[in-house]
């Protein structure tokens, strides 16, 4: 059996930029991932292949709480989801970490305060190489630094947009983009600007994901290892129930056991949560360090919508997901609850468009459509339901429990955008006709069950003071096992209406220096007693 000093599960965004930070320490790390590395290859940037035929999405099938099928929208690869997001790195508004009244109730207060976070998103920004503008977002919180890279520049369909809005009195602003793109220099830049980058992998390595960023790097170091393939299905205690002692995965079809100073889980809130689930015992009668029940509770995926904007001149954009719009994020003058966030999904086309099964608009095919349209992705803050759960059915499978809630502000916030389409400049062409509409999408190709867009998990494992009300403290460790720790989405107790991502790497970081304390004085103690060495 091999022993590690940290044992992180999970590759993406909350164990990747988690084994990044610790790799310099010298401690023996050891990554488990269930995924393999995504090939290189042409099909990364077919939307055929991504989109239609789902190549690289997770085959597994969970279910809902009606027992039906639910084919997830998710990535088991080596980076996490972070191989195929969008790398729109946000961070959470200051008033998100504070108790917010929407229309549908209470969004709660976090244990932590923005500015616990804050030196952690600056380092995660510049760490993930985010390229933005500082002071253009009127919702932004305050930043100690200011972005290392500049904004990246809208394409003229989105400049003319931005315009409109501007002239109508709103603030739009470049979305902070996590993409290697250096625009002054075109023939050096590693990022070429393409139009297949949201829901893709970067064939040319040049998005910042969890594997290019932080588990390359980490893996130069001699002390971390990756496991691929290391499906990780139990984690065992010892007799007190304290500790972790053993991490049970299964590889090429037989078990393995590792043994971790410190276990970090990080697999992404869903199976974080039935991970925890999975390792009940005598101790932990209803699953590891779940004596608050709140583990696999409060699952939360933001309300999202696609939308098409339809003109009658084509849209020639190819990266279009440069703006957004976050005036509404906390209300307007006619509606005092927070409604979301405004930005773009990648350019839609006919392909991507024919696996959705979306209505289509009179008079266009799905082909046309595609060229013509403005593909709009909104977001609002769905609110924590204990009933919105992930649970294990009998035979050990993923049940995911979701009622939606809070939508009055989202139905508001697609009014809003309904109203700022009609109020754009008359074309030089077709006038005021040229905009035809807006269509709706249900943007999980394949599956038109939207519960199946778990992008956004998050929720299911929440942190908090209070050992009741939380599984984890405020540093993630659980409450109850003193070596077990929680990295990713699952933390949060409320999500904000903008993309997770960066606050997820940031209080990786946050967490990776509270563990390097903890492995710190460790090491003191082995080197007083002399015991330094004998544990590896
Ligand atoms: C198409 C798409 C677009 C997105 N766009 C954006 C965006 O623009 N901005 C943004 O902020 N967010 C975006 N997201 C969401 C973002 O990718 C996630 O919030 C983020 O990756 C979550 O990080 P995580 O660490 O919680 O989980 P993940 O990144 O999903 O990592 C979990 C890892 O654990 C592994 N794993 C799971 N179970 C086990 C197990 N039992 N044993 C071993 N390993 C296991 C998985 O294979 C995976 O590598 C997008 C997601 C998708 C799918
Ligand atoms: S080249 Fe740039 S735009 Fe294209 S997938 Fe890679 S990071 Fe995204």
């Amino acid at each position: 059996m091999d022993r590690y000093d940290v044992i992180i599960i999970g590759s993406g965004a909350g164990g990747g930029t988690l084994a990044h930070r610790l790799a310099p320490s010298g401690a023996r790390i050891l990554l488990l991932e269930r995924g393999d590395y995504v090939p290189r290859e042409k099909d990364n940037w077919s939307t055929r292949a991504v989109n239609v035929e789902g190549k690289y999405a997770a085959k597994e099938s969970w279910r809902d709480r009606e027992g039906r099928a639910l084919h997830p929208h998710t990535n088991y690869w080596v980076g996490g989801n972070t191989k195929f997001y969008g790398a729109a790195l946000f961070r959470l508004r200051r008033e998100d970490f504070g108790e917010l009244r929407h229309a549908g109730g209470i969004s709660p207060s976090w244990p932590i305060g923005y500015d616990e976070l804050e030196p952690y998103y600056t380092e995660a920004e510049h760490l993930y190489q985010v390229h933005g503008e500082r002071g253009a977002d009127p919702t932004e919180p305050p930043a100690s630094a200011p972005y290392r890279y500049p904004a990246v520049s809208h394409e003229p369909r989105i400049q003319q947009l931005s315009e409109d809005w501007m002239r109508l009195g709103y603030r739009p602003f470049p979305v902070p983009l996590g993409i290697m793109l250096d625009e002054r220099n075109p023939r050096r830049s590693r990022c070429i600007r393409c139009e297949t980058c949201d829901g893709h992998p970067c064939l040319v390595s040049a998005k910042s994901d969890a594997q290019v960023v932080c588990v390359d790097p980490a893996l130069q170091y001699p002390n971390v290892t990756l496991v691929t393939g290391a499906y990780v299905s139990r984690l065992g205690t010892d007799g007190s129930g304290r500790e972790v002692r053993t991490v049970h995965a299964t590889r090429n079809g037989a078990e393995e056991v590792y043994r971790g100073d410190l276990v970090v889980v990080s697999c992404g809130a869903i199976n974080s949560a039935a991970l925890l689930l999975r390792s009940a015992s005598d101790r932990h009668p209803r699953g590891l360090a779940n004596g608050s029940d709140v583990v696999g509770r409060h699952y939360m995926g933001h309300i999202n919508s696609v939308l098409m904007a339809l003109s009658k001149c084509p849209n020639p954009t190819v990266f279009q997901k440069t703006l957004a719009l976050n005036d509404f994020y906390f209300g307007s003058e006619d509606w005092p609850h927070p409604m979301g966030h405004i930005s773009f999904v990648g350019k839609l086309d006919g392909v991507t468009l024919s696996a959705g099964a979306p209505a289509i608009a009179p008079g266009w095919t799905l082909e046309l459509m595609g060229r013509h349209s403005l593909d709009f992705w909104l977001t609002s803050e769905d609110l924590p339901d204990q009933q919105n759960r992930v649970t294990l059915d009998r035979d050990g499978r993923i049940v995911l429990s979701y009622r939606p809630n809070n939508e009055q502000g989202h139905r508001r916030l697609v009014a809003k955008l309904e109203s700022l389409m009609q109020q754009q400049r008359a074309c030089a062409v077709h006038g005021h006709e040229c905009h035809q509409g807006l269509f709706s999408r249900n943007l999980f190709v394949g599956q038109r069950i939207p519960l199946a867009g778990v992008a956004h998990q998050n929720g299911t494992i929440r942190f908090g003071r209070d050992p009741q009300a939380s599984a984890l403290d405020t540093h993630c460790r659980a409450h109850e096992v003193d070596n077990l720790y929680v990295v990713d989405g699952s933390f949060f107790p409320s999500s904000g209406a903008v993309n997770p991502a960066l606050t997820i790497m940031a209080n990786a970081l946050r967490v990776g220096d509270h563990l390097l304390g903890r492995l710190g004085s460790r090491r003191s103690d082995a080197v007083a007693t002399g015991a330094m060495g004998a544990a590896v």
